[in-house]
């Protein structure tokens, strides 16, 4: 039997990057999944005919009040109850040195990393409740450790955040059959760096990694799964799972 035959997994912003490798590899593994986008729709569209329907989508601003709860209700929907959830959707906003920094990004950076992710967390917790195989994934960052480069103090500090969720919930939810778990990427090669980076900044990143090469989506899907699947999972949680190819060790 696949690994994760008949797991119903939302995965925000899990249509491209990071999270539509691992919608993909959800899929392919037998589960089915509810993928939310932001912009690219086309790309949607395209993940829905490539695994055959077993990954549906749905456009959100998870940063806009209400959707994390209307993203959670329509998932519970179409899939017919949740077992997992996987916080993907996040980012750097930009890059800001810390002077600079105002209430207005403070908040563009907080509702897009942390504040929707609770919020999801939140609106799913009763489906989860209902699963015999619950479990919940956030997606951190190699930042949370090394506190990113200069311009991303409060998107390092929001990972970190996640990091320590993690490990909160973990606590909090076990005793209710729900694990808790992190993936936390190194470098990896999606449109993330297109934003935010350079190729020479990415090359002199690449020289320093021991495995010798930028991670790719499909480097943390395989993990990703692994966290989320029962049959390979079952007695993980409260961990971040390190993902960079040697780029942080310990
Ligand atoms: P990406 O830009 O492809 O993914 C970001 C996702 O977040 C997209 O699917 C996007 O639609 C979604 N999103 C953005 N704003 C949103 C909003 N307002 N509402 C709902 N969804 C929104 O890049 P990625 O690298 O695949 O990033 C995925 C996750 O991995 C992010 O949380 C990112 O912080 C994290 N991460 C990435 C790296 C990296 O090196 N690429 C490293 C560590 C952590």
């Amino acid at each position: 039997m696949a690994e994760a035959s008949g797991l119903r997994v939302l995965v925000t912003g899990g249509t491209t990057g990071i999270g539509g490798a691992l919608s993909r590899r959800l899929a392919a593994a037998g589960a089915r999944v509810a993928a939310t986008y932001h912009g690219g729709a086309d790309a949607a569209a395209a993940l829905e005919r490539e695994t055959g329907g077993a990954v549906v989508t749905r456009p959100a601003d998870l940063t806009a009040p209400g959707e994390p709860a209307a993203t959670v209700a329509w998932a519970a929907e179409a899939l017919g109850g949740l077992d997992a959830v996987v916080n993907n959707a996040g980012g750097m906003v930009d890059r800001v040195p810390f002077a600079a920094i105002d209430d207005a990004f403070l908040d563009s950076v907080f509702d897009l990393n942390v504040r929707q992710a609770i919020k999801v967390t939140q609106a799913a917790l009763p489906h989860l409740e209902a699963s015999p195989q619950a479990s919940i994934l956030f997606v951190s960052s190699i930042s949370a450790r090394t506190g990113g480069s200069p311009g991303s103090s409060v998107y390092s500090a929001a990972k970190a955040f996640l990091s320590t969720l993690t490990r909160s919930l973990a606590k909090e939810l076990g005793p209710r059959g729900i694990r808790v778990n992190a993936i936390s990427p190194g470098t990896i090669d999606t449109a993330f760096h297109q934003r935010h980076s350079t190729p020479e900044k990415l090359e002199a990143t690449r020289a320093g990694i021991p495995l010798g090469r930028l991670g790719t989506p499909d480097d943390c899907a395989g993990p990703a799964l692994a966290l989320l699947a029962p049959a390979l999972g079952g007695y993980v949680t409260g961990q971040v799972v390190e993902v960079n190819g040697g780029q942080l060790l310990a």
